[in-house]
């Protein structure tokens, strides 16, 4: 399995990092991918690299609540390290208003540079929407003609929703933890999606799966949403394992 989007690159795993990537490869996690936060963040992805360099990779970009009056100087700073790392995505860029939307206007032009660099340099990109798809689509649409490939992470919208983001692009969805709360009414979406655009999630440290929910997430929980989601498309964990870990490998053009 591949864990598409984690941050045990924070200060919530210092003290046992290394015990966290030994428990997910005993899960049955044989990647991680790390999406970058801010300015600040980034020599903590590197040094995360640097310790499992056959395990992690990386994406870089300016989470959307990181998004402030000071955006384009924090990006025009952050464009020149895409040439000094592998990247493997531009993320996780977005628009988040669920909290405040003091900086829509500022989010959706961060959003739109960054997905620039997508078009550039022919990465995908790593996408957080809360509350906001109506403003990505937007910024989306702008890119008609040359649309990037890219994953909603987190995803928890309805089928509504999954059609209204096929009608701009082929994009994939990425499942988390929230597929096993008991109110979830993703079991009922992910048919709709289908198991060839999904991809696998945990965003370690939050956001962790029954029976760990509340509790720090990591990426060995990976497997609990894996579960999970073979019982909610009536598909084997191997086959579940399989076509996620193809589809991510395809987007993220892993080797
Ligand atoms: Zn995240």
């Amino acid at each position: 399995m591949i864990d598409t989007h984690s941050h045990i690159y924070s200060t919530e795993f210092d003290d046992d990092r290394d015990f966290v990537v030994q428990r997910a490869v005993e899960a049955g996690v044989t990647h991680i991918i790390l999406p970058n936060e801010n300015l600040d963040s980034v020599p903590r992805l590197l040094d995360t690299a640097a310790r499992y360099p056959d395990r992690v990779s990386l994406a870089l970009g300016l989470h959307p609540e990181e998004v402030r009056d000071d955006w384009d100087d924090a990006l025009r700073r952050m464009e020149p390290l895409l040439d000094q790392h592998p990247w493997v995505a531009v993320g996780e860029v977005g628009i988040d208003l669920y909290w405040d939307k003091t900086f829509r206007h500022q989010q959706m032009q961060a959003l739109e540079r960054q997905l620039g660099w997508c078009v550039d340099r022919d990465l995908p990109f790593i996408l957080h929407c809360r509350e906001a798809l109506d403003e990505v689509l937007d910024v989306l649409r702008q890119l008609a003609g040359q649309m990037p490939r890219g994953v909603f992470h987190c995803f928890t919208g309805t089928a509504d929703d999954v059609d209204r983001i096929r009608q701009v692009g082929d994009f994939c969805f990425g499942i988390g933890g929230v597929l096993t709360f008991k109110k979830s009414r993703l079991p009922e979406v992910l048919p709709i999606i289908g198991i060839d655009r999904i991809l696998l999630e945990t965003d370690a440290p939050y956001m962790a799966p029954v029976p760990h929910r509340g509790k720090r997430n990591e990426s060995a929980y990976v497997a609990d949403i894996a579960r999970c989601m073979a019982q909610a498309l009536n598909l084997t964990l191997d086959q579940v394992d399989r076509l996620t870990t193809a589809t991510a490998r395809q987007l993220f053009a892993l080797p």
